[in-house]
């Protein structure tokens, strides 16, 4: 649902110097020089905008991708550096957030004390695996390890009941694999080969780094990898996971039990401390396969199993022999990132993952303003109108599903830089003595946090993502459209751009999330976040048909090398994104700006709002990402995120003259409008 999340570099214009209107704002905001004039508008819009730039940067060797997301990410990277490290300097008061933050940091700093204890941390759990005597206790020991989020072979979320969104439920999803997705198993192509390679080699690495000679260790990689592609061939695809009636299959605990016996469904829930009489069992076939396997595989397979997947998880947290054989796949192999990045940064990403809204606090306090919120708050009304009156002029939709569709856009819960209400990290102890122990810690909590709300009332005030974060969501089952504080910088937003710039870069993303909520996915969704049709049978079958032609018209677009976009794995993105530019578009000729005509840099309003556009998405990554992406991201390529909705958007021919001949040139008739 969400935009990417990324991990991003190198500042290029970094405009946090203010200043005021008129001619005054031109390059701050945008700057020419990293144009290709040499490039037609028409041919490829994304290089008219970005070319130069795309020519002359590089990519460092600790990043697999540069662009205007990384330079935010790193902005907020070092602000956040700067928190950690005072509150890491100074002697706070015991159980304060500040403490808490400071000494997680430390503790994450201290390298000489994580050499020295290797993998000692990991050596009780080890044992346990060792002690398994059969199927139940294998089970045991894996629900248990679900309690400090050492999740193996399946995965759990509580959250809204789909079908009675204000009850939470525990829902489980397929898991189990070591690889990115189930099709790796399966593709015999030489770069799925690369990988493949990559991911035994570091199996094999976990398992000598533990105690085992290189011939077992090659014997138990194979057995591992052999029962992961069982598990994969259970899988569904990641397009099939797109479906989320397909994907709601709430079941009573009994009946689970009568199904799939080894699996115990009961016990292990009991283990895991939910209690519950019914679940959602999001994909069935797996856990029947699970099941299945749980009496087939021999016991030894399984052990080899759990201690590869152990180790995967804590690796980045033992000594260096385990992280870097971790690197070698996850950075070099996955993501073509050559060298490791400093330790400062990969800590401060696991202070925002466990700590996230401590950190928070403390990053608003200095990196956020009033003014910021206020702003955007007025964009995203602004929008909400703009989107109000294009439903009510839709030509495909009859009345009364407009009537429904506007009463599920004007439902939106809007939250903006950060949470009402901040996460109580009151029980973590933190201390500088062990890292190992502080990610125990915060998992425990997390855990303890989340499983009780099983059977509660979903709480609606609470955020999916800590406030640092460079990104935003929409959430079909809160109906909730959620902008964190990371998000709110240029290149997406200044309080003092011009609207042409806000409105082709922030509103494009605010204009994103809304359409999430009229996507495939999220039209399936009534206003109180129901898995509930509001449509009429006749209007829905035109959404669908219109939603093909995005799909069919994204299949066409090569990613990279003679690997395509999967137009049905990224068709919500697509859909949001030709929604999120029309929807911006119109908002921004409601402006005083949309409706002059005075150029900026020799541009006019509505080209500098295009411009604005082509310039958040400016990307350059490693192949090896865009691979994996290709693979796994709903999100298409930035590329076809800049010019897949300009082809179909005629306010864009207009403003720069697109004519036929050029290469995104579509007839007028051709050009697909969904919102
Ligand atoms: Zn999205």
């Amino acid at each position: 649902m969400k935009l990417r999340f990324t991990i991003l570099t190198l500042c290029i214009i970094c405009a946090l110097q203010s200043c005021k209107e008129d001619a005054a704002i031109s390059h701050k905001f945008f700057d020419t020089a990293n144009m290709d004039s040499a490039v037609k508008p028409g041919d490829n819009f994304f290089e008219f905008v970005n070319g130069k730039w795309i020519k002359n940067t590089v990519i460092p060797p600790t990043e697999s991708e540069a662009g205007a997301f990384l330079d935010i990410y790193n902005r907020s990277k070092n602000n956040m550096k700067l928190i950690v490290e005072e509150a890491a300097r100074a002697s706070h008061e015991p159980g304060s957030i500040e403490q808490k933050v400071g000494d997680f940091y430390a503790a994450g700093m201290d390298s000489a004390a994580i050499e020295k204890f290797g993998y000692d941390p990991v050596k009780p759990y080890l044992k346990q695996v060792v002690g398994i005597k059969d199927a139940a206790g294998l089970m045991k020991f894996i629900a248990q390890q679900q309690t400090e989020f050492n999740v193996l072979l399946f995965g759990q979320m509580i959250g809204a009941d789909e079908k009675n969104s204000t009850t939470n439920i525990a829902i489980y999803y397929q898991g189990g694999l070591g690889l990115p997705d189930r099709d790796y198993y399966f593709k015999t192509d030489s770069e799925t080969q690369k990988v493949v390679t990559a991911y035994t080699t570091y199996l094999q690495k976990l398992f000598t780094l533990t105690g085992d000679d290189s011939v077992t260790a090659v014997k138990k990689t194979a057995l591992v990898y052999d029962l992961e592609k069982q598990l994969a061939g259970s899988h569904k695809t990641n397009v099939e996971l797109r479906d989320p009636q397909a994907n709601y299959n709430k079941l009573s605990v009994e009946e689970l039990d009568k199904q799939m016996p080894a699996f115990g469904w009961k016990s292990t829930l009991k283990e895991m401390g939910i209690s519950a009489d019914s679940v959602n069992v999001g994909q069935p076939a797996f856990y029947a396969k699970v099941n299945e396997l749980l009496t087939t595989v021999p016991l030894d397979t399984w052990k080899a199993y759990l201690k590869a997947h152990l180790l995967q998880g804590f690796a980045g947290a033992l000594s260096s022999d385990f992280v870097n054989a971790r690197f070698d796949y996850t950075g070099k192999a996955l993501s073509g990132q050559e060298k490791m990045k400093d330790r400062w940064e990969r800590i401060i990403n696991n202070v925002d993952a466990n700590l996230g809204d401590a950190l928070g606090q403390l990053y608003v306090k200095k990196y956020f303003t009033e003014d910021a919120k206020e702003r955007m708050l007025q964009l995203v009304n602004n929008l909400q109108k703009a989107f109000e009156a294009r439903i009510g002029k839709l030509d495909w939709m009859s009345d009364s599903t407009k009537q429904k569709a506007k009463e599920k856009l004007a439902g939106f819960i809007k939250k903006i830089g950060y949470p009402d209400k901040w996460k109580d990290y009151s029980k973590v102890t933190i201390g500088r003595d062990s890292y190992f122990n502080n990610l125990v810690a915060c998992s425990k909590n997390e855990y303890a946090y989340q499983v009780a709300k099983v059977g509660k009332p979903v709480d609606k005030t609470e955020w999916l993502m800590s406030a640092p974060t460079v990104n935003a969501y929409y959430n079909p089952t809160i109906n909730e459209i959620v902008f964190p504080a990371g998000i709110l910088q240029f290149t997406f937003f200044d309080v003092n751009a011009d609207d042409a710039i806000n409105y082709g870069g922030i509103g494009m993303v605010i204009g994103h999330e809304m359409t999430h909520g009229f996507d495939d996915q999220g039209a399936q969704y009534d206003k109180d976040g129901n898995l509930k049709s509001w449509w009429s049978p006749e209007d829905y079958e035109k959404f669908k048909a219109k939603s093909q032609l995005v799909i069919n018209e994204y299949n066409g677009f090569v990613a990279i090398d003679s690997m395509h976009v999967n137009g049905a794995l990224t068709t919500g993105e697509n859909i949001a994104d030709l929604g999120g530019l029309a929807i911006a578009y119109d908002a921004f000729k409601m402006t005083k700006q949309g409706q002059d005509t005075a150029k900026i840099d020799g541009f006019t309003p509505d080209q500098r709002f295009f411009l604005s556009l082509g310039q958040i998405w400016r990307t350059k990554m490693k192949s090896e990402l865009a691979r994996q992406l290709v693979n796994t991201d709903p999100h298409s390529p930035p590329l076809y995120r800049v010019n897949g909705p300009l082809m179909n958007f005629t306010p864009f021919y207009k403003a720069f003259n697109i004519q036929p001949g050029d290469k995104m040139y579509k007839a007028e008739a051709d050009r697909i409008k969904i919102w």
